[in-house]
């Protein structure tokens, strides 16, 4: 691989803190790491995490479940968000993961595998309160799955949950829709007799915005539960803008700082004359006497090809400044112009995300969300102070 993932511990570990003291020591903050820590690399950034005081993970299937298990160690809690397939109950056990559950054949397969192994299995629930995506319905579709649970012997009620589907949109309709119905659901939990040790509701946006967390707590305190919150880009250092928000609403954003830096160095240098055309497509002519560096990456490596010129107008950052994309972005190459930064030469860094052109920064070149960009980017990963 041509570019490297610098990724920086202290960022992660003020990032975690950050969130810890914005949401009180009282909340459980549980760390996500699913989509490979949305590209930082989980194996990488799970044991950081944990040095911050991270002691619950999310992830998103069985396999990274077991990557994270084999980084953090046993001990560490490890929550399967994203799906749980039927075959994947003996390994849940065998690794000691702990799946979202919404379905009541979930129930069934976790029972079997948990007999057969002779051990307990711990599940939290999904609600579908408005996402539709996981999760399960109140009313008739809740009431089977805890019939069902209350027929698992070894299956085990540990949380509930559910997911927002607006939580960037301060004062959104849906999210008070969301948190009323969550309530409903805790209720109707809490008098089929399951007593859920965690309760939890809130991505970084939700914690941002805060709604939730004063939404959530008188149902917290009803059920006897902790709240937990589950941010997931604010580790990072991101957090979506937010939206319809007075003032400095935001509670997290300033308190953050990107993790990742993304840089590659440079391969060839060349000048051209008025007249060249540069890249595939032959899309950009030279007007004038132009400098321009190769870099080793292309959308192969999660540059996209959007930062074309004439496209996004993406760029790059060498020796402090903005270097143009030139032309398309190829598979594995890109060219961007140096005309105007001076002796620039081979093997010189650029910086391809960072200090002057951020995740967001793709992504609008892009047409998408820095969470997008992010899980995109493929290099060598590099834990740095
Ligand atoms: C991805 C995810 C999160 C984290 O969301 P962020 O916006 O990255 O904080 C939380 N909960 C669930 C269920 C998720 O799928």
């Amino acid at each position: 691989m041509k570019s490297t993932l610098n990724i920086s511990r202290s960022a992660l570990q003020t990032n975690f803190r950050a969130v810890q003291s914005v949401v009180g020591d009282d909340v459980e903050v549980l760390a996500v790491v699913k989509a490979d820590a949305y590209g930082h690399g989980a194996a990488l950034c799970a044991p950081v995490l944990a040095q911050a005081g991270a002691k619950w993970f999310g992830v998103s299937d069985v396999e990274e479940g077991a990557i994270v298990r084999a980084a953090v160690g046993a001990g560490a809690r490890i929550l399967v968000m994203c799906g749980m397939e039927f075959g994947d109950a003996a390994a849940m056990l065998a690794h000691d993961l702990t799946p979202v559950v919404w379905r009541p054949a979930h129930i069934i397969a976790l029972q079997e595998a948990a007999l057969a192994a002779n051990l307990y299995c711990r599940v939290h629930l999904e609600i579908d309160t408005g996402m539709t995506r996981q999760g399960c319905a109140i009313g008739a579709e809740l009431a089977d799955l805890l019939g069902q649970l209350q027929n698992a012997s070894h299956v085990i009620c540990e949380g509930v949950m559910s997911h927002l589907c607006c939580a960037e949109s301060a004062g959104a309709e849906s999210t008070r829709r969301q948190q009323a119905r969550f309530t409903e659901a805790l209720e109707q939990i809490s008098q089929a007799g399951a007593t859920p040790a965690y309760i939890h509701l809130a991505n970084s946006s939700a914690v941002d915005e805060g709604s939730t967390a004063v939404a959530l707590r008188g149902a917290a305190n009803a059920c006897r539960a902790k709240l937990m919150v589950r941010p997931g880009f604010a580790l990072y250092g991101h957090v979506l803008p937010l939206e319809g928000a007075a003032g400095d609403a935001a509670r997290l954003s300033t308190h953050l700082t990107p993790a990742l830096t993304w840089s590659t160095s440079i391969t060839d240098v060349r000048d051209i004359s008025p007249g060249t055309t540069v890249g595939y497509g032959a899309t950009y002519v030279a007007t004038r006497d132009m400098r321009l560096a190769l870099l080793p990456v292309g959308y192969a490596d999660g540059f996209r090809r959007a930062a074309s010129s004439g496209l996004g107008d993406g760029w790059v950052m060498i020796a402090g400044k903005r270097a143009p994309v030139v032309g398309r972005v190829s598979m594995n190459l890109t060219v961007v112009d140096v005309t105007d930064i001076a002796s620039v030469e081979v093997g010189d860094d650029a910086m391809l995300l960072g200090e002057g052109v951020s995740a967001e920064d793709h992504a609008q070149w892009s047409g998408t969300i820095a969470y997008d960009v992010l899980c995109g980017i493929r290099g060598n990963r590099l834990l740095s102070h």
